[in-house]
């Protein structure tokens, strides 16, 4: 049995959607960690909640996404920073602690980590952001080699460690969603909606198609959503909000595919999985996470990067693709046994190694 304490993001309280995919991430960990009998305290920003797991609530100031900023943009933490208060508690409990694990990618956890005794390991979410966070994150990995984890070989490239980081992937409770196999016309697209996901691809490619795109997420920038908007008055889609797991599966169930078009090098896509799970093929740009999961011509498209008309050719031949074959390849790579696996065999070497 591990002692272990999971410190989440400090971008938005757990349960928010501003936290992205690490969010569903944290809670399956959890989840799963606790079901195989270790001992599990989840420390987040005041406001979170996560499913049947109690949660350690911090107070103080959110984190600016880094996302949102330029490559050179300075170390920034914000007055009474949750993040700094998330981390002084954790140097308070460390000792009842085996192993601490950080999914926050902002400097201070990896500057911190020659300064706390216990063991920690770094679960990054994203791609390389920041020369910064690049060089912190090199510098500690030099000195406690064995402890980055990340989703996927091609997120692992936009580091100059690609080599030395372990790659984990990402799971799903196949449990709380339900394979559709009677999709109706619309379309799907769903995230966090910032500029780094390009929906206006998306977007675009319905105006053309005139096939209805159902939008699910939350918007992360307002000022973006409604240039999309502005640019495509005409276009069909359909705003629905952020929604629950529970719900978000029963909606994303009813459409005839996933388009995922984001402009960066999507760290894994954990939406891929779920519309996988729903038996909703993907239609994805063959960069990062989507082009590591989406296997093409089975479960789904993969498309020339920023290519509309790519985009479009993939929508009229979505009917190609059988949704067995998704929730099948959900069933066979994504489980939560899986993941819960390959994390425990990462976390029992560092344990044991240091
Ligand atoms: N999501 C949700 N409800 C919604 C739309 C999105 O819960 O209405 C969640 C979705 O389940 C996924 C996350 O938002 O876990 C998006 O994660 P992803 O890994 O795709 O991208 P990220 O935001 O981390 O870049």
């Amino acid at each position: 049995m591990l002692k272990i304490l999971f410190l989440s993001t400090s971008v938005g309280s757990l349960g928010s959607g501003q936290g992205g995919g690490v969010e569903l991430t944290i809670q399956n960990l959890a989840q799963e960690f606790r079901r195989r009998g270790h001992q599990l305290e989840v420390v987040a920003p005041e406001g979170s909640w996560l499913n049947n797991i109690p949660v350690t609530t911090i107070t103080g100031n959110l984190q600016v996404p880094v996302q949102t900023q330029s490559r050179e943009v300075p170390i920034c933490l914000p007055d009474n920073s949750v993040l700094a208060n998330m981390w002084d508690y954790a140097r308070r409990v460390q000792h009842k602690y085996d192993l601490l694990v950080n999914f926050a990618f902002d400097w201070l956890p990896f500057y911190l980590t020659p300064f706390i005794e216990t063991t920690i390991a770094h679960f990054i979410s994203m791609g390389s952001m920041t020369v910064a966070s690049d060089r912190i994150m090199q510098q500690i990995i030099q000195q406690y080699p064995g402890t980055f984890g990340v989703y996927t070989q091609s997120q692992a490239d936009t580091f100059p460690f690609a080599a030395d980081c372990e790659i984990l992937s990402s799971a799903i409770d196949l449990s709380l969603y339900q394979f559709n196999n009677t999709p109706e016309a619309s379309l799907a697209w769903l995230g966090r909606i910032a500029p780094e996901k390009a929906l206006e691809d998306a977007v675009a490619a319905v105006n053309i198609t005139g096939i209805p795109l159902k939008i699910f997420g939350k918007i992360q920038d307002q000022d973006y959503w409604e240039q999309i908007c502005r640019d495509f008055p005409d276009a069909p889609i359909d705003y629905q909000g952020f929604l629950s797991t529970e719900k978000l599966q029963q909606e994303l169930g009813k459409c005839r595919a996933l388009l995922m078009t984001p402009r960066w090098i999507e760290a894994f896509g954990n939406v891929a999985i779920e519309a996988l799970a729903c038996g909703v093929p993907i239609i994805a740009y063959r960069r990062g996470g989507p082009s590591e999961i989406v296997k093409d011509g089975q479960t789904g498209w993969l498309v020339e990067p920023d290519s509309i008309s790519g985009l479009v050719e993939a929508i009229n031949q979505i009917d190609q693709i059988e949704r067995q074959l998704c929730r099948q390849q959900a069933e066979e790579q994504y489980s939560l046994e899986a993941l819960g696996d390959r994390f425990e065999a990462w976390f029992k070497k560092l344990v044991i190694n240091n």
